[in-house]
């Protein structure tokens, strides 16, 4: 895609991707909450170019119009800045809600936004699904199983979750996030789909996001310290955005409607992954150890014995393959930056 899209020229007509031509029958009108985001604008891209409209909703708080720019005056898309704890009137026939800040640096910024966010946000996105006869997919999250007690996390574990701490704010936002969802279809026969996302990286991660991916990469390549929250022997699994976004489509096709577990089980310790990172960028940086963060989760690896049982899904890219596409990109960003 990155090769086919040919940006626009200062003062030349604009020109895009080559999508792919849909019947009336198979083409559909979706809503991407939070669109304009890293997890969303990738989203995008893939149902743009297999065919359908597209409609973003999103209010930039952490999203960039830069990363859909290269859709916009397309026919088949449109972008609405909203926010999306006011009520929202479009027509459609699917909804992917993802908006909702994602690294804790965002998301306890304004941690009272960030729990309206995902009750009053949710519960106008399941209005509006509700209203127009939608399917709705929510991007819930492996947070919501807290600092786990068990390990890997399965889709049957109930979490371990500090209501009251820091982090709170996410984690029950996005627990009251799934129980709307299923309030809203068992009441309201509202048909849901349910992601837990686990760790994600790529491309147009925001520069400024403060998750361990950025922050490692960057320091890195600017050969400065390293540093590791804690003794580094927390762990976390990685998955890159494509197999997120294959993942996530087939959940929203498919006729499960439990909750899906979506992630790469490849696992690392933090130190480990700071070091893979050094190497990988051959960098002269040193790896220095700052204080640990409260409720930090020490565990994380997705069990994903359902997304595969039932999506036939599974990560297919592999860490370094991941990591060059997303190094390339930061040093691009970083270099921009300075300028
Ligand atoms: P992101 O911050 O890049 O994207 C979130 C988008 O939502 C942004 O464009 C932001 O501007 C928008 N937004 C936030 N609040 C909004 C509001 N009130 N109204 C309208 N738009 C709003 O984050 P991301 O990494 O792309 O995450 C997308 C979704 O996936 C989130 O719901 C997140 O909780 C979930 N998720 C992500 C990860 C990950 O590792 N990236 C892991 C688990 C879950
Ligand atoms: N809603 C929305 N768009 C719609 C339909 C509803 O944003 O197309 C909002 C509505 O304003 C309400 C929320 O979704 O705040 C929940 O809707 P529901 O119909 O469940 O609740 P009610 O309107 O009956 O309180
Ligand atoms: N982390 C770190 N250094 C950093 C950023 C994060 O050691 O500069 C650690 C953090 O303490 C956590 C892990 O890396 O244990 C993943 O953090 P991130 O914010 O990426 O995501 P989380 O999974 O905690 O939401």
């Amino acid at each position: 895609l990155e090769e086919r899209i040919i940006k626009l020229e200062m003062n030349g007509p604009k020109t895009f991707p080559c999508v792919k031509l849909l019947g009336y029958e198979d083409k559909k009108r979706i809503l991407v909450s939070g669109g304009a985001g890293f997890v969303g604008s990738h989203l995008v891209d893939k149902l743009m170019m297999d065919g359908h409209s597209v409609t973003v909703v999103d209010n930039f708080f952490t999203g960039r119009k830069i990363n859909v720019e290269h859709w916009i005056g397309h026919q088949n898309f449109e972008m609405i800045n909203h926010d999306i704890i006011n009520p929202l009137f479009v027509e459609v026939d699917q909804i992917y809600h993802l908006a909702s800040p994602a690294s804790p640096q965002h998301y306890m910024l304004n941690p009272i936004k960030t729990i309206k966010t995902n009750t009053l946000g949710t519960m106008n996105m399941l209005g509006l699904a509700k209203r127009v006869i939608a399917r709705l997919l929510v991007a819930s999250t492996s947070e919501i199983y807290g600092d786990p007690e068990i390990h890997p996390q399965s889709e049957y574990y109930w979490g371990h979750v500090n209501p009251i701490g820091p982090r709170g704010c996410y984690d029950e936002g996005k627990r009251a996030a799934e129980a709307l969802c299923y309030a809203y279809a068992r009441k309201e026969n509202v048909d849901i789909r349910v992601a837990r996302i686990f760790n994600t990286y790529g491309p147009r991660m925001h520069i400024n996001d403060g998750r361990v991916v950025s922050n490692f990469i960057i320091q890195a390549l600017e050969n400065v310290p390293i540093t590791i929250y804690g003794s580094g022997k927390q762990t976390r699994a990685f998955q890159y955005v494509s197999d997120l976004v294959e993942g996530l489509v087939a959940l929203m096709n498919g006729n499960y409607s439990q909750p899906i577990n979506l992630g790469n089980p490849d696992e690392y310790t933090i130190e480990e992954f700071a070091t893979l990172i050094k190497d990988f960028v051959g960098s002269s940086s040193p790896i220095v150890f700052k204080e640990g963060l409260e409720d930090d989760p020490q565990k994380r690896k997705p069990d994903i014995t359902r997304a595969n049982n039932y999506l036939n899904w599974s990560p297919k890219v592999t860490i370094q393959e991941g990591l060059r596409k997303t190094v390339d990109y930061f040093r691009k960003e970083v270099e921009m930056s300075k300028n």
